[in-house]
């Protein structure tokens, strides 16, 4: 089986001149299945610094990686815990857009949804779990088993969130693209990665702890520099930087459509 398609150069500046950076070991992954390499082959760009995996899985390999489907993924998972990390996002977005459509791409376990639904936020989920989707429906939400690339809905969002969700895209730049499109002006992108310029990722390479070098589903390793960089260029201004609470080392960004 072919497992991964080679990038061949960087998915963000389609610069040809990058390097080995990393090898990362995801034998002991939830999604890790023996027929799969247990390396993760790490570059970086010699232009634009990006850190990024050798290829993305091809439609046979990721059938494998995503076969089972984490407890913290499913509808409702520990909702009311959930519920206050989701506010605690939803208070950092009020300032720059306070109500209309929101937008969340891969909406997982549901709760920033419900949550802004709270606030007063007309929500839209989008998720390639099947399962996720028939259940937000049937709570009352739209939601879609689509990616972005396919919404028909121009200018409509005020809010569109795409927690840790870039960093899976073989293409970021799309997501990105995509997320503009469909965004009013001065609409809100709201975002969530794990940030390789903190002093606690630091930390844990330097412990040889880091998990994700051994994470199977993301293909990116931002910093944050990088990513405003990345921003600005689609038509984005960062206004405001957070740490995230949802995943460990993540940071959260609040842009705003130019
Ligand atoms: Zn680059």
């Amino acid at each position: 089986m072919k497992e991964r398609i080679d990038f061949g150069k960087c998915p963000l500046c389609d610069s040809l001149e990058f390097e080995k950076f990393k090898v990362g070991d995801c034998s002991g992954h939830f999604s890790y299945d023996e027929t799969l390499s247990k390396n993760i082959i790490w570059n970086i760009c010699r232009n634009c610094r990006h850190v990024f995996t050798e290829g993305y899985y091809t439609d046979e390999a990721i059938k494998i990686v995503f076969r089972k489907t984490q407890g913290l993924q499913k509808l409702g998972f520990e909702f009311e815990k959930n519920r206050y990390v989701s506010a605690r996002m939803i208070e950092k977005v009020i300032p720059y857009a306070s109500g209309g459509h929101w937008l969340d791409v891969g909406f997982g376990n549901g709760s920033l949804l419900f949550t802004a639904q709270e606030y007063g936020f007309k929500p839209y989920g989008l998720d390639l779990r099947q399962d996720n989707v028939a259940q937000l429906s049937s709570w009352g939400v739209r939601a879609d088993c689509s990616d972005i690339s396919k919404l028909k809905m121009d200018e409509e969002f005020s809010v569109i969130s795409m927690m840790d969700v870039l960093e899976h895209m073989p293409y970021p730049r799309v997501g990105l693209s995509e997320a503009y499109r469909l965004l009013k002006a001065g609409g809100v992108l709201f975002l969530s990665m794990p940030n390789r310029e903190s002093w606690a990722w630091e930390f844990l390479d330097h412990k040889n702890m880091n998990p994700y070098w051994g994470e199977m589903e993301h293909y990116q390793n931002f910093g944050r520099a990088r990513l405003y960089e990345l921003l600005n260029e689609f038509g984005f201004s960062p206004v405001r930087y957070g740490v995230s609470e949802r995943y460990r080392v993540c940071m959260e960004v609040v842009a705003v459509k130019k």
